[in-house]
This record gives structure tokens, sequence and C-alpha cells, in this order.
């Protein structure tokens, strides 16, 4: 948050119609451009020799290598980091990088993470197959399940891991609850901010230390490129057991030796410092200038588009209630939905754009509903600002096993819809003309 937007007096609350267009400018700064030019280089011309030394030996922050960062990235980093109530924040090439780069920095060969069963396909798969390559293991519970989440704890465990709204049956994270959980394990808590967005959720206030997004999805908000990004809440202390943390505590041999946790500490984000200097470079998925750019012109927007699309997804859900083809809606905006006293908590301003259904006639079925729609687009992605629809089971969650899927709630009766910002209407019209013809003979069509 920039100090023109904030003084310390005020409540911390985040103004987020004007932090998503301002966040992260620093005006004036190259030929006076109002919008942030796409800094297109790959690498930048150093002062001096001393400089470069200071630059790399992290004594001093600047312009490297854009492998390692870009000045457009910045601003949408700045801008993250102030949208979420953060410290800092890391962009990268995908959301499935942030993901990945969060908990390689928290978690070694040997050690553990807890997580949900109820997850995005592409971190199950991540977590379940290529962690257990590297000797990380994962405990998968249900997430309604307290009791599972502490049960799960071990001493090796180094992270808990969750999405606040889960993808794709709309379940609701008890993040509080949770948050006690990780943090009387001493372990930091890890939220996928992907659905909610900023706008309906800040994981802050529940309890979590570190957010990650796919901006892929409504950050962007146009389907046009791929990023993530990493924020730090600055809430965890890495210090109060220093042990279980050498990669923040302990001299980091690669930049002379420097102690992370005391040079950066929280304020300053030595997780970040370290997942950038070491994963980041190491493993190299960096987010490109022209994509960075993409995504801020996105954020711009994202109140307007979230609070729309949310708005026509809660109706939507409530027509496919009253459906007869249709036995089971995940929206926890319904008064009939488990996650309803749960969501009026955790998510007053609206449960999201992305959410499912179930087909009465069964999996036989979908493919006749999915191919008779002429408005929603039959897309892998979600958080677009068209309406997209899905069969998960055989595409986003395919990897997962026949009881991993029963484990996630759903199955291949189930559709998923990601709702745009086209007139509500002639969506709700759409999804009627596709479900009556699969509705059963002699059942009463709404009117
Ligand atoms: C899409 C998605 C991801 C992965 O993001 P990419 O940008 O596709 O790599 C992670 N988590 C959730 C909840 C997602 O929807």
């Amino acid at each position: 948050m920039t100090d023109r937007d904030q003084t310390p007096d005020e409540p911390a609350v985040p103004r987020i119609a004007t932090n998503q267009v301002h966040g992260g400018v620093i005006p004036r700064t190259v030929q006076n451009t109002v919008a942030t030019p796409i800094f297109q280089t790959a690498a930048y011309e150093f002062d001096d020799l001393a400089t470069a030394k200071a630059l790399f030996a992290l004594e001093k922050t600047g312009n490297l290598y854009s492998r390692n960062g870009n000045p457009t990235q910045s601003v949408f980093e700045r801008r993250m980091a102030a949208l979420e109530g953060g410290v800092a924040a890391l962009g990268t090439a995908s959301g499935q990088a942030a993901v990945a780069t969060t908990l390689l920095s928290l978690v070694r060969t040997g050690q553990h993470i807890v997580a949900p069963a109820q997850l995005y396909g592409g971190t199950i798969d991540l977590l379940t197959d290529a962690f257990a390559d590297f000797g990380i293991d994962v405990t998968l519970v249900d997430q309604d399940d307290l009791d599972a989440w502490r049960a799960a704890v071990r001493p090796e465990t180094r992270a808990f891991f969750a999405e606040g709204i889960g993808n794709p049956t709309a379940t609701v994270l008890p993040m509080t609850e949770v948050a006690a959980i990780a943090h009387e394990a001493g372990v930091p808590l890890v939220i996928d901010s992907t659905l909610a967005t900023p706008v309906l959720q800040r994981p802050k206030d529940f309890g979590a230390d570190f957010v990650v997004h796919s901006a892929t999805k409504f950050l962007g908000g146009h389907g046009s490129s791929i990023a993530g990004v990493i924020v730090d809440l600055g809430t965890f202390d890495f210090g109060a057991e220093p042990q279980k943390w050498p990669q923040f505590t302990e001299p980091y041999k690669r930049v002379g030796g420097v102690v992370l946790w005391e040079r950066f500490g929280r304020d300053r984000s030595a997780f970040l410092i370290y997942a950038k200097t070491k994963w980041v470079h190491d493993l190299g998925p960096s987010l490109s200038p022209f994509n960075s750019f993409q995504i801020l012109q996105g954020i711009e927007t994202l109140d307007l588009r979230v609070t729309r699309q949310t708005a026509s997804a809660l109706a939507i859900a409530e027509f496919l209630a009253g459906h007869p083809a249709v036995s089971k809606v995940n929206h926890p905006g319904l008064v009939s939905s488990p996650y309803h006293e749960l969501a009026a908590r955790y998510l007053p301003r609206g449960a999201g754009a992305v959410f499912s259904f179930d087909v009465f006639a069964g999996e036989d079925a979908v493919e006749t509903v999915i191919d008779s729609l002429e408005v929603f687009s039959l897309v892998a992605n979600i958080g677009d600002v068209r309406s997209l629809v899905i069969q998960p089971a055989t595409t986003t969650h395919s990897h997962l096993t026949a009881e991993q899927l029963v484990d996630a709630g759903f199955s291949r009766a189930t559709i998923r819809l990601s709702i745009g910002l086209e007139d509500v209407q002639d969506l709700i019209g759409d999804l009627g003309r596709a479900l009556d013809a699969v509705t059963p003979a002699g059942s009463v069509t709404p009117a």
C-alpha cells in the first residue's frame, strides 16, 4: 500500500477500488506514462561495478536480470501486496509456479505438508506425484474435519495448504480454525485465493500467512495470459523456532553467508527473497513483462467484474437448483448448501463465480448438456469475462483416481461453470435449453 493511500490512523481496511488502479505505481518515473509500460528487456545496465556487486550480494535492491524480476512485474507485485494487506509479493510464470515455489521454500526432502483432498487438480498432482519424487510427504484430509487436520500433524510438518473457496465444488474453508491448528503446530497456513480474489476474501483477516493466486483467472480476468503470484502477509515468525527453518535462519551460502531472517525479517520478506533467489533463480518460472502488463490491466477492473460475476453466479445457481434435470448444486450461497453458514462468515460479499452442479440423468447426459450450450464456451479455465463450462472429472481433474474424486466431493456427473460478464438472462436461457434436452420425462420444467 502506498503512503498516499492510507495513513496509520485509519483502519486496516483495504480500499480495493483505489488500490486495484493505483497500487504499486510510482508516478512519473518513466517518461510520465500513466499506464505502466511493458519493460521488455532481458537485462539491465548497472551504473558501475560496485553497484552490480551490491545488487548480487543483496545489499541493494534494483533491476538485475529479468529472470529475477522486471519493473512491470514489480508494479504488479506491489499492487497485490497492497490488495492482500501483505508486506511483499512475488510474480511467477503461472499459478502452479506460485504454489510450487511457495511450498518448496517451506518444505524440504523428508518433511511434510497437510492439505485437503478437495483441491485444484493441478495442485493434487504436484503434491502427490511431483513432491513424492522429491521425498516430500503429504497428508490429504477432509477439509471440514478439524480433528483430521490436527491428527495429520507430525514433527516434520512444515506447511498447511488450502483454498479459501474450493474448485470445483465451491467448498468454504473454516480458515480461522485451520490457521489456529497450523499455528499450534508451529507452521504457516498457505491459502490459494484464486477463486475468492481480494474482492471477496482477505485470508489475512482469518489467520493465513501466505497467499497464492493463479493470476491467469480473475486477476487477469480476460483469459489472455498465464501468471501467478505469492504474497507474504508478514505474519509468520520463522525466528520463533529457528532450528525448524534453517533456510531463513542459518547463513545462506549462495549470498555470502547472509542470514536472511536477520537481514530482511518479516517486514522485508526474508521468505520471498529466498523463494526468488533460490527457486525462481534456479528453476526459472519467471513472469514475462508482457504478461505482467496484461494482469495489471485486468486488476484495474477486478472488483467490477467479480461483483457482477458473483451476483450472476448466484442467480444461475438458484435457477439450476429449481430445475428437474439437476440433482445437486454446489454453491455456498444457496440456503441448502452445507457451506451456507461458513459462507456468511467467511464470504460476506458473495461466494464467487465458479461452482458446479450434478446432472440428474448421470454422467451419460453430461455430454449432451455441454454440447448443447451456445453462450457458454467449453474451456478448461475459469475467471474469464466469458462464461465457461467443463466436466472436471474427465479434464482438469482427470489425473485423480476414482478414490480421489470421491474424496474431492464430485463425480463424472458434475459440470463446472465459471460465470462471465454476459447478460445473466442469456446464460440462464442457454442452460435451460441445454438441460431440457436431458430432463426426465414427466417432470415439470419451471416456468
Ligand atoms: C488454475 C489454478 C491454479 C493453477 O494456475 P495456473 O495459472 O493455471 O498455473 C492453481 N489453483 C487454482 C485454484 C486454480 O484455479
